[in-house]
């Protein structure tokens, strides 16, 4: 428990908890903390009708999870069937995972058997305008397939878009123009354990065929054949695990055939990069995977046992609310949000000084103008923005299972201490050939847009604020105090 001379914290917050029923443990014993894991299992074993699925099992076995980054628990607007913020991969009734069979070197593709037949799958390279080789693929009984894209097609098992940070969305925006292929990768898992799961760029279409134009970049030689999608897919593994010792890896670009390649220069540069091959295209718990206008956190069914679940988030967020923070100007009580305290009110909701981290209720003490991007705390006179603390819910993104006493700055969102001290030094794929640190919560960049990768540590060392702590401590040089 903490120690608790602090006195804070209020909230206004619609709470993903409110969504969850205290049932979950027994619908679905493999997870029993996951803010949407209940919506989530009963959507996934009542299934769609796909002709890419082969079926669903009873049982709901689970290998693991994508999570969208960037949201809270929940889509903005709507959270329902294959489009969500988060996708359990569930093991089949049967299994539908495919791999490659024969080869045929054809002059159109179309005309190739493997193409036409629809209950084959199959992908085509056309290497000029008359020559494509084209790979049938057969069934493989020992894996699961899933595919993910911004299709909304059946084939596509999970329906992406575009991530849009919390501070330019507008509820009511359609996204007309997008960079996300609409069969963007295909993930297959062993059926049995460990239940290995391997990415591959692109994703088979209605008619189950995968088609690399004359522009994609692809290459044959020998017995080889593989190429790469338009934007590609690349995926960044970190180094011990997801864990508090967890640290960024390598971002890789992943092939059509499952090959793991240096990233491109920019993105849709037409020419190859080096093959590594001493890495591979296995997704291990806290991958991220970059669709190119969305990033995904792969988690592992083993990997979120050891994660926070519901119910110890719920205490550690009663363990501060019970020491009754307390505003130091207006000496209100704060109030963060919980199961038993969703709606604390206005008048108990938490506000931070981003840039010093002092805690406050809402006050008007310092304002100038009815501008909250310049106040200045009362407590040691710094000018900053003002804002409103804000719980990340998503315990997926969670490092580890300690108090939600750190925020990211600038956006205010609140997690444990090493799950915002990781995902700080965490650089997400941007644009065409840059990257940038985001909140995973609301995908704000922790930093001004545009920075180089080298002025990385400086900027982070100030996105990490100690809260509730009750006493002076320094991060990264900076004097924190409460
Ligand atoms: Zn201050
Ligand atoms: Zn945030």
């Amino acid at each position: 428990m903490l120690d608790c001379p602090v006195r804070l914290v209020g909230y206004r917050c619609e709470s993903p908890f409110k969504e969850t029923s205290s049932d979950k443990r027994s619908h679905h014993p493999h997870h029993p903390h996951h803010p949407m894991s209940k919506q989530h299992y009963t959507d996934a074993c009542s299934s769609h009708p796909s002709p890419s699925v082969a079926g669903r099992s009873t049982d709901c076995d689970d290998y693991g999870e994508l999570v969208v980054l960037g949201y809270n628990g929940h889509l903005i607007n709507y959270e329902k069937g294959r489009k969500r913020s988060k996708f359990v991969l569930l093991k089949r009734a049967a299994a539908n995972g495919v791999k490659p069979y024969k080869k045929h070197v054809v002059k159109n593709p179309q005309n190739s058997k493997a193409v036409q037949d629809s209950a084959l799958h199959s992908v085509s390279y056309t290497m000029s305008r008359n020559q494509a080789v084209v790979v049938e693929y057969k069934s493989d009984p020992d894996t699961d397939m899933f595919q993910i894209g911004r299709s909304g097609e059946s084939p596509i098992d999970f329906i992406v878009m575009d991530t849009v940070p919390a501070n330019q969305r507008r509820y009511s925006e359609e996204f007309t123009q997008s960079t996300i292929s609409r069969f963007a990768c295909r993930i297959l898992v062993e059926r049995n354990p460990p239940y290995t799961a391997r990415i591959f760029a692109a994703g088979f279409d209605g008619a189950r065929n995968i088609f690399l134009g004359e522009k994609a970049v692809k290459w044959h030689s020998g017995e080889e054949i593989d190429g790469l999608t338009t934007n590609g897919v690349f995926i960044m593994s970190p180094t011990d695990g997801f864990t508090p010792a967890s640290k960024p890896g390598t971002w890789y670009e992943v092939s059509v055939g499952g090959g793991i390649y240096t990233a491109r220069n920019s993105r849709a540069d037409p020419l190859k990069s080096h093959q590594m091959l001493n890495a591979d295209n296995v997704l291990h718990d806290g991958t991220l995977i970059d669709l190119c206008g969305v990033t995904l956190l792969w988690r592992s069914a083993s990997g979120l046992h050891a994660s926070p679940n519901e119910q110890e988030f719920n205490n550690l967020v009663e363990g501060i609310n019970a020491c009754r923070p307390q505003c130091p100007v207006g000496l209100t009580t704060l109030v963060l949000p919980s199961k038993s305290h969703a709606s604390p009110g206005l008048d108990k909701q938490p506000f931070v000084y981003i840039k010093c981290g002092h805690v406050h209720g809402r006050h008007t003490w310092g304002q100038k103008d009815d501008d909250d991007d310049k106040r200045t705390c009362p407590l040691c006179l710094k000018e900053s923005p003002f804002i409103k603390l804000e719980i990340g819910f998503e315990l997926s993104f969670y490092v580890d299972a300690g108090p939600p006493t750190y925020c990211f700055s600038p956006c205010g969102h609140m997690a444990s201490e090493n799950t915002v001290k990781y995902w700080a030094e965490v650089l997400i794929p941007h644009a065409s050939n840059e990257f940038h640190a985001i909140c995973p919560f609301c995908a704000i960049p922790l930093d001004n847009p545009g920075y180089s990768v080298s002025t990385t540590h400086s900027i982070l060392d100030k996105s990490l604020f100690s809260l509730f702590q009750g006493h002076i401590c320094t991060v990264g040089g900076l004097l924190l105090s409460l």
